[in-house]
Parts: structure tokens; C-alpha cells; sequence
């Protein structure tokens, strides 16, 4: 975990002092983040080659489906 945090910083630093990257703002949260695959999945039918929504909102709407299905109840017999 502090390897990828550490990772992150430097990318953020890197893209933003050396080499200016893109940023992209995820549609879901709203937070600007680096338009690189450790912040967005890669998605090659989208125009710049992300998804519009940010890993960690990807992340949670997975989570809360599967929260969802297992709160159904089983309706056999
Ligand atoms: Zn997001």
C-alpha cells in the first residue's frame, strides 16, 4: 500500500512538473485524476482510451452489486 502510494506521488509529480499529462475528471466522483490506468481502466471503444469514470468508483459500483445480489433472498420451493 505505501509502494502504490508512493507510485501515485511520483506520477502526479511527474506528470505535472515534467512531462505535462492528461487529466481527466471522472464523471462519477468529479475528482480530476491523471488520465493513466492506475487511476482509470483502460476501455479501447472510448475516445482517449479510459473510461469515464475513475478504478475507484469502478471499484465501488462493483462492490454494491455485489452487496445487492447477495441480498436477495432465495425464492426456490
Ligand atoms: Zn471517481
Amino acid at each position: 500500500m505505501i509502494a502504490e502510494t508512493a507510485k501515485k506521488n511520483f506520477l502526479t509529480w511527474y506528470y505535472t512538473e515534467h512531462e505535462k499529462g492528461k487529466w481527466k475528471k471522472c464523471s462519477k466522483c468529479g475528482e480530476i485524476k491523471l488520465a493513466h490506468n492506475i487511476y482509470f481502466s483502460k476501455n479501447n471503444s472510448s475516445k482517449d482510451g479510459f473510461y469515464s469514470i475513475c478504478k475507484d468508483c469502478r471499484n465501488k459500483k462493483k462492490n454494491k452489486i455485489v452487496k445487492i445480489v447477495k441480498r436477495i433472498p432465495y425464492k426456490g420451493d
